[in-house]
């Protein structure tokens, strides 16, 4: 029996021998970073010696990867508007599962019957829960008091 020397590792065997992600493997030998031994079958092959000459300092000097998993991106967590609805969700408050039922209803009837009347009930509901959904907005120049009819008929 002989004992069997391995020279070469996979992207998946680099990246478990380097502790890293598969993607970052990938990414150096796409930058030029870390040089292939050979094309196979199950893809790159590296070789031991370069991943363990190269490889340490990669590890320690690259920057995060801009992306996390390979084809998706990183999604950024919803944020509650002040109402506590949270857009993109089915998280309502109060008045925003009271938008989402009447959009839910009209959508119904809308497609049950084939009305316009109930057509243009579901299109105002679904405006009426984006405009409740719009984040607000922060006016750079607010007025600083709210002036009522007869004074802004004055000024
Ligand atoms: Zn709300």
């Amino acid at each position: 029996m002989t004992n069997q020397i391995v020279h070469y590792l996979t992207t998946d065997e680099a990246a478990n021998r380097l502790g890293v992600t598969r993607e970052r493997v990938a990414f150096w030998i796409q930058s030029g970073k870390l040089p292939i031994a050979a094309r196979s079958g199950v893809g790159f092959l590296l070789s031991v010696d370069t991943v363990d000459k190269l490889g340490p300092a990669l590890a320690a000097s690259t920057p995060p990867l801009p992306w996390v998993r390979r084809g998706r991106k990183p999604k950024p967590a919803p944020v509650p508007l002040p109402c506590g609805c949270v857009p993109g969700t089915r998280l309502f408050c109060r008045h925003g599962a009271i938008l989402s039922a009447a959009v839910d209803l009209a959508d119904g009837f809308a497609a049950e019957c084939d009305s316009p009347a109930y057509r243009g009930l579901a299109r105002l509901a679904g405006d009426a829960l984006a405009e409740h959904l719009r984040p607000p907005t922060i006016d750079p120049d607010p007025a600083p008091v709210m002036k009522s009819e007869p004074e802004r008929a004055a000024a």
